[in-house]
């Protein structure tokens, strides 16, 4: 790999060509007159910032899809049955008055206070909140230097939780605390929304239908230099040696554990059924969001990954296209599990083209 070269901690880079893959395979198939309908490809920018398929949802992208198959990177390969966390993003800004340090300090209000005060009161209220919460933040600013009074801070707030009916009270009382350091600190605050995503709607029918072609597919063979570079990745990342985890995982009911993540697929999957795939690009119980995800991402561990979700994706579409019952049955699944609840994004304004770095 050369040094500089494009990669992502959690295996972003290579969603776009595997999914294309399997979308080029239905078009063929299509042109040989082998199947009929259409197939769309979505190129879904800034899932890890932003979430730019929320305002895509809102744009009506998916309005006349009857089915949507995504896939992420993973240790693991699977059928995924996980609903991750809903979650929402929102920056504070606080705002003083600037003063010298030592000389005049009683002319200054310090924004960086109101932002010590203000975590403070977010860490306190750890102790309260749901177990199955949690509650992020980044200090983006903080004053620049020592001898001024900080007239600004900037903080980047995040509240999660595998319920976005359960996560949004917790939001409201986050949001509320920022009022109330920016009062004990005599600064103004702000708040604006960021993004904020749905939990994953699963579709047991679909990853059904999904696990059969991973069977059948069978697992990820590896070479001993692969699995000498993987364990050389779990070596220096103080993980067990146990190589690659390359086999098809026996297919979980709705998993009860929601796991870590979060995605913007949440918001697409309350809008048409979806199926998720999880494949392996790195060795077993890899830290996620880290180089070692990087490092087997741009070699061979990753492209077998990435023509594996290729394969999976594009037999699982030939399925979905052949076989009117079981889009039938996916969607009627869709319908019973979404239930009575109306979507409605989370978000307000237009997306932020331009601000994702
Ligand atoms: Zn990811
Ligand atoms: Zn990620």
């Amino acid at each position: 790999m050369n040094e500089g070269a494009a990669g992502h901690g959690c295996g972003h880079n290579m969603f776009g060509t595997a999914s294309l893959g399997a979308a080029i395979a239905i078009k063929e198939l299509m042109d040989a007159g082998k199947i009929k309908g259409t197939i769309k490809f979505l190129g879904t920018p800034a899932e890890e910032k932003y979430f730019a398929k929320v305002w895509m949802v809102k744009a009506g992208l998916w309005d006349d899809v009857d089915i949507n198959l995504s896939w992420h990177p993973g240790s693991t390969i699977e059928a995924d049955q996980q609903t991750g966390l809903s979650l929402i993003d929102f920056i504070v800004e606080f705002s003083g008055q600037a003063a010298h340090a030592s000389m005049d300090p009683w002319n200054g209000r310090s924004a960086s206070d109101a932002l010590e005060l203000y975590t403070t009161g977010i860490n306190y209220y750890r102790e309260h909140i749901l177990p199955t919460t949690r509650i992020h933040y980044h200090i983006q600013d903080g004053g620049q230097v020592v001898n001024v009074v900080p007239d600004y801070a900037k903080l980047w707030v995040r509240v999660r939780d595998p319920k976005r009916t359960k996560m949004l009270p917790t939001y409201e009382r986050v949001k509320a605390m920022a009022e109330g350091a920016a009062i004990m600190a005599n600064v103004d605050y702000k708040i604006s929304l960021v993004s904020g995503i749905y939990e994953t709607l699963v579709n047991r029918t679909g990853g059904m239908a999904m696990q059969k072609n991973l069977e059948l597919l069978g697992p990820i063979t590896y070479t001993e230099e692969e699995i000498a570079f993987g364990k050389a990745i779990q070596k220096a990342t103080g993980k067990p040696e146990v190589g690659m985890a390359g086999g098809v995982k026996p297919f979980k009911e709705t998993d009860p554990n929601a796991g870590g993540g979060s995605t913007d697929v949440g918001d697409v999957s309350w809008n048409v059924p979806n199926i998720n795939l999880g494949v392996s690009v790195a060795p077993y119980d890899t830290p996620w969001h880290s180089w070692a995800v990087v490092a087997c991402g741009g070699m061979s561990i990753g492209h077998k990954g990435m023509l594996h979700a290729t394969k999976a994706l594009g037999i699982t579409a030939v399925d979905l296209f052949e076989n009117q019952k079981l889009r039938t049955e996916i969607t009627e699944e869709f319908k019973q599990r979404k239930g009575s609840e109306v979507y409605e994004p989370m978000i307000d304004g237009p997306p932020p083209i331009g601000d994702n770095k």
